[in-house]
């Protein structure tokens, strides 16, 4: 029997505003090429100077990755010729990383892993090539260039691209949360390469292993691991896994399948060498107590503290603490002396949904509104469905609950005249249902229950309504 082996190197974009070695803007979207200078495009006789809150940022992954901080470490430059890179080296950092070691604890079919990570280290991202469907030219975009990042490398200690994205999900939250990045795949801001091998469980050597390079969603990434498993199980059990070269393969999603980018037996030897123009970074102790002492409540002390203060299930508790604006948005919900399960449920339920289908990440209703709207429903002022009408409304304009309910006149009949009037209406409209009372069909008195909230369009009080509909029958 076979295992597989995972391990993954993930590049992320630091929160700076300005690039690592320069003053240009990290924006996303500007026009092509407009955001660069001599320095990151690496003209000659220029000199780069180090962005300190770079540093910062990196220092700040480690502690929240329980990483040990190099307070010495260097910059390097790996040499590679490919137009991405106009210096035709990239200033990364070789054998002395600012941090190393590490940790992500992830839930495995309902036991805890611990996934171990090497290293990580600060460099500079490369530009964009730009290939021309129509037309045989490509075209370059500097933009990207000297825009920090970190790369997490991590110990091959996955078995399955399960495994692999629930690591890379956990890692997310953790940056997202630390505020180190906005982690946004779609903009390439978090972006994985996974190594791939398979052995025979038992065999304690690995394997020549495969790396496909910049997935940058959860689900292709899931693909093409299983992809990627699958074809080296085949190559091994038809005995031809001398097949399998260590090469770079890329991912072709339209395919459905991985193939071949580069073999790394040229691409490999990068020739390192120190970074002449810069100084090794110096880190103090304090330096390292003061960001760690400033590191915000991380998911996975935020999940005991939620399991611990709310009365919600771990599936709950887990798709709150997902997104690190949607749990502030329920502890925010939840001060205003909310009842936390009501407030999760709506969050999950409605409010989840309408992100969806609105395509939007930010919340589009004041915390303040979507307290005051369950309260109103507590109070029994509106029914639950008429809820979800106010909340319909909630999202799509500034006003109050209070607002709505009163200008489209949702406030629940519960004044017995009203009430009364609507019931007379029904009863003398269904005399069967009556008779059919009285014989003791108790399916009868349901009837004339929803045929009377049917009448009210839904804002009669289910209570007063039964209690009406009982007296008057009896009176019958
Ligand atoms: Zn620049």
């Amino acid at each position: 029997m076979f295992e597989t082996i995972i391990g993954l190197e993930i590049h992320v974009e630091l929160n700076t505003k300005s690039k690592i070695f320069c003053a240009c803007s990290t924006e996303f979207g500007a026009p092509p090429n407009g955001n660069t200078c001599p320095i990151c495009t690496g003209l000659p006789g220029t000199l780069p100077v180090l962005n300190e809150e770079a540093v910062k940022l990196a220092i700040r992954a480690g502690k929240a990755l329980n990483c040990e901080i190099n307070t010495i470490n260097k910059f390097d430059r790996k040499n590679y010729f490919y137009p991405d890179l106009p210096k035709a080296y990239q200033v990364s950092q070789f054998d002395l990383p600012i941090c190393e070691k590490g940790f992500i604890d992830i839930d495995v079919a309902g036991q805890q892993k611990r996934i171990n990570l090497t290293r990580i280290h600060l460099e500079e991202d490369a530009g964009k090539l730009i290939h021309m469907e129509d037309q045989p030219l490509t075209l370059v975009d500097y933009n990207r260039t000297g825009v920090p990042l970190i790369e997490i490398v991590t110990e091959p200690d996955m078995r399955s691209a399960q495994e692999a994205t629930t690591f890379l999900k956990a890692l997310k939250a953790i940056l997202e949360y630390a505020e180190i990045s906005d982690c946004k795949m779609e903009q390439g801001s978090l972006r994985c390469d996974a190594n791939i091998s398979i052995r025979k469980i038992g065999q304690v050597k690995l394997n020549t292993r495969v790396e496909i390079k910049n997935i940058n969603s959860f689900k292709e990434i899931l693909k093409a691991i299983q992809k990627e498993e699958k074809r080296q199980r085949e190559l091994y059990s038809f005995g031809e896994e001398y097949k399998i070269k260590q090469e770079t393969r890329k991912w072709d999603s339209a395919k459905g399948k991985t193939v071949p980018m580069r073999s790394k037996e040229d691409a490999h030897d990068y020739r390192y060498f120190p970074e002449p123009d810069l100084l090794p970074v110096v880190i103090k102790e304090e330096q390292i107590q003061a960001i760690s002492k400033g590191l915000p409540e991380l998911p996975e002390k935020k999940r005991e503290r939620f399991l611990k203060v709310y009365e919600l299930s771990e599936k709950e508790i887990d798709i709150l603490i997902a997104q690190k604006p949607l749990a502030e948005y329920f502890e925010e919900v939840v001060d205003l002396g909310t009842n936390p399960k009501e407030a999760a449920n709506w969050i999950i339920g409605e409010l989840l949904r309408a992100l969806k289908e609105r395509e939007e990440e930010a919340i589009p209703i004041k915390s303040e509104y979507l307290a005051g709207l369950i309260d109103i429903i507590d109070e029994g002022k509106i029914s639950r469905s008429i809820g979800k009408e106010v909340f319909e409304e909630l999202i799509n304009t500034d006003k109050s609950p209070e607002e709505i309910i009163q200008e489209r006149g949702l406030s629940q009949i519960s004044g017995t005249d009203e009430l009364h009037k609507i019931i007379t209406d029904i009863l003398s409209k269904n005399p069967q249902a009556i008779e059919d009372y009285k014989s003791g069909k108790a399916q009868a008195f349901g009837f004339l229950m929803g045929q009377t909230m049917k009448a009210s369009k839904g804002k009669a009080n289910p209570q007063s309504t039964k209690k009406i509909l009982e007296e008057r029958l009896g009176q019958l």
